[in-house]
């Protein structure tokens, strides 16, 4: 079976006093175990250490982004080697604000998802050029439901995932298909989770602006089980 998966994507927000007053709600929150449910939050590059040092042991971290190959002269970048050095986890690549304000490629999404794995940085990504599907969970975000209200149905969601899943085990195998966690991401809240929660191939969610809702918080993550 695979492990439901939910990720909370601060985007480009918060002070410190935000960022604290949102881990002190995680660390509060009652959730299902660890064994049930792998809670992942991403704050801005500037706030992973902070974030790590605060937060409860069975939540986890994930940078945003990272470069494409080894670090090295690449001016306000961060590489998945430093990610590494300073323990965190996972890395979101290919998030479609990136592709549309910074025109990044699939090809770029691809390269980063693969070097970024092969560093051993664990990528909540968008497919392409994966050869150790182990370490990757894979996000569907329809553009028109991000930031809007506008969530999708748990159908749409279903029929897009299912596909993704098919997408799998026709190109990849059979055994990957069955256990890459597909991840559903748009205006996803605590009043909506439960029903998209129930689709057979939704596995998870990357949650924008209720992550970062001090009272929304703990509300997609408790009800999941
Ligand atoms: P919202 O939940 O704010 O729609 O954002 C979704 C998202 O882009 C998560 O990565």
């Amino acid at each position: 079976a695979r492990k439901f998966f939910v990720g909370g994507n601060w985007k480009c927000n918060g002070t410190t006093e935000e960022v604290k007053k949102i881990v002190t709600t995680l660390n509060e929150a009652e959730v299902p175990s660890e064994d049930v449910v792998e809670v992942v939050v991403s704050p801005p590059f500037v706030f992973l250490t902070l974030v790590k040092s605060l937060l409860r042991s069975d939540f986890h971290v994930a940078a945003q982004n990272c470069w494409v190959r080894k670090g090295g002269a690449f001016t306000g970048e961060i590489s998945a080697e430093m990610l590494v050095n300073l323990g965190i986890p996972w890395v979101i690549i290919g998030h479609s604000e990136r592709r549309a304000l910074l025109n990044e490629s699939n090809e770029f999404v691809g390269d980063k998802v693969a070097y970024a794995v092969s560093q051993g940085v664990k990528a909540i990504a968008c497919i392409e050029k994966v050869t150790n599907w182990e370490n990757v969970v894979l996000a569907y975000e329809p553009v028109w439901a991000i930031g809007t209200g506008k969530v999708a149905t748990p159908a749409q969601a279903q029929e897009v995932h299912c596909e993704l899943r098919k997408w799998l085990n026709d190109n990849v195998n059979s055994e990957v298909a069955a256990s890459t966690r597909i991840i559903y991401g748009g205006s996803v809240n605590g009043a909506n989770c439960n029903e998209l929660a129930a689709q057979p191939d939704v596995d998870g969610f990357l949650v924008g602006g209720a992550s970062l809702k001090v009272s929304d918080v703990p509300s997609f993550i408790v009800p999941l089980v």
